[in-house]
């Protein structure tokens, strides 16, 4: 295991750092009515990079709309997985 102790140019020097792993300040991106992603970037102690991805995404009132919509939401999450 690879410990990072220099803060990357990206880090948002939080509390985080002195655990490990260095994270960014968070993306956010609000679309109203639709809904909200957070992204933060992490270096974990291990050297190796990932996004943390949250978020909330407004279900239509249909049913058959709001699994429409979880399907797509999943589909796409997979396809940003490679
Ligand atoms: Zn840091």
């Amino acid at each position: 295991m690879r410990r990072v102790y220099r803060h990357p140019e990206w880090c948002a020097r939080g509390h985080a750092c002195g655990l490990g792993e260095h994270r960014s300040a968070p993306h956010v991106i609000d679309v109203p009515g639709a809904g909200r992603i957070v992204m933060v970037r992490v270096l974990a102690e291990d050297g190796s990079e990932h996004a943390e991805v949250r978020g909330s995404v407004r279900l239509p009132p249909n049913e058959a709309h709001a699994r429409r919509r979880l399907w797509r939401l999943l589909h796409d999450a997979i396809s940003v997985l490679g």
